[in-house]
């Protein structure tokens, strides 16, 4: 049995620790998370194991990223089970940290990264990139890590967050690895937990607006509009869903586009009944 991953509370101790382990000459690794991981958070610990010395995972349901009416009280947890996943790959620390650690009273400072954050989740979502980029600096002020792992799932969080460390001068470099899925197309999401029976066939319509998509892509469209409908017309038929975007966009910008002349992003949005999953793809010309 691999040795679980030893378990931290305070900041203020890692942080010790991690500024020990970096005058050692070690490399620090490390996978920020809200935990209930699956095969997604793995692959991304697996990765971070490669290239650090110590690998460093963080378990924080960061309540400055949820809405009033978001799921915060209700987002599923699991921590025995989450550091049994975290040792299988091979995890050295897991930072769990209470909210009044992160945000004592008095807390007042906050990441706003303008442009990358408006439209698609930034205006569905409002405040709740600031909440991701205030937290990950955090954390990276923290962890001091020389690499952090990110996954593609969250797509628009990734293009914020490279945003954050160039306009910042954080000293990290910043991994994006591809969306892990389920074998019938899923992509994995703590929240799949929240869906029944049913729900669960109906959101297989996100990874089919994509396949629809991608095929528009491969027989040459590159109208963006064209290739969100063909999207579109996957996830309208699908009972008790809500389309919330279906959006072509620049890959790396995230500005609207109308003609796709390098590379683009497919983001989707889409309630499943109360569930919220998103999904996306990135199509480009190699
Ligand atoms: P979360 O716990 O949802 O905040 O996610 C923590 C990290 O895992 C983020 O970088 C996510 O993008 C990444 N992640 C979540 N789901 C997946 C997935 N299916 N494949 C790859 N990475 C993922």
């Amino acid at each position: 049995m691999p040795t679980s991953p030893e378990v931290v509370a305070s900041p203020v101790e890692l942080q010790r620790r991690m500024l020990e382990a970096r005058a050692r000459g070690q490399r620090i690794a490390f996978v920020p998370t809200m935990g209930y991981l699956h095969e997604g958070h793995l692959s991304l610990l697996r990765e971070g194991r490669k290239r650090g010395d110590v690998l460093v995972l963080s378990i924080f349901v960061n309540p400055t990223q949820f809405g009033p009416s978001e799921d915060l009280a209700r987002y599923p947890r699991d921590l025995a089970g989450d550091l049994a996943k975290a040792a299988s790959a091979g995890t050295d620390l897991a930072l769990v940290p209470e909210p009044a650690a992160m945000y004592p009273d008095g807390y007042q400072t906050y990441v706003d990264v303008r442009e990358v954050s408006k439209g698609q989740c930034g205006d569905r979502r409002p405040g709740h990139f600031v909440g991701v980029a205030t937290v990950v600096l955090k954390l990276f002020n923290i962890v001091q890590p020389h690499v952090a792992l990110f996954g593609d799932k969250d797509y628009q969080q990734l293009q914020v967050l490279r945003r954050m460390v160039a306009d910042l001068d954080v000293p990290v470099e910043i991994v994006g690895l591809p969306i892990v899925r389920e074998a019938d197309g899923l992509a994995m999401s703590s929240r799949n937990a929240y869906l029944g029976p049913e729900e669960r066939q109906h959101a297989l319509a996100l990874s089919r607006a994509l396949a629809a998509a991608r095929a528009r892509w491969a027989a040459g469209e590159r109208d963006a509009r064209a290739l969100e409908s063909a999207a579109r017309a996957v996830l309208e038929p699908v009972p008790g869903s809500r389309i919330d975007y279906v959006e072509v966009r620049d890959a790396e910008t995230l500005r609207s586009i109308d003609h796709a002349e390098r590379a683009v992003r497919l983001s989707l949005a889409v309630f499943i009944g109360k569930t919220r999953l998103i999904d996306g793809e990135t199509f480009s010309w190699k």
